[in-house]
């Protein structure tokens, strides 16, 4: 590839132009990367609240790597998560003490 400052030809995978000093690509710590546990997190956060919550958890701090991606999907992971686990947990004692009632 050519520079697309100084116009010079380059390794295609050079990230700062040897000639003029400028980047001319990302570095790989840049790239934004899919956040898979943020992803993982929320689609837990449905059918399995605990495995939800934790990938949130993971894929929150994960978010800070990935460039930021995944951190409102994670949120919400977390969010859902922990709505299920307290409607869980209220149908448990509606149940036992209806049972109890009876
Ligand atoms: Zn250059």
């Amino acid at each position: 590839m050519f520079c697309k400052h100084c116009g010079k030809e380059i390794d295609d995978k050079a990230i700062v132009c040897p000639h003029c000093g400028v980047q001319v690509a990302k570095l790989p710590s840049q790239e934004s990367k899919t956040n898979v546990l943020a992803i993982i997190g929320f689609i837990f956060s449905f059918f399995i609240p605990i495995v939800g919550l934790i990938c949130s958890i993971i894929g929150r701090k994960n978010a800070a790597e990935c460039g930021g991606n995944g951190h409102g999907l994670a949120t919400a992971g977390l969010v859902i998560s922990i709505l299920w686990m307290v409607l869980g947990v209220l149908l448990v004692i509606i149940v036992s003490c209806a049972a109890a009632a009876l």
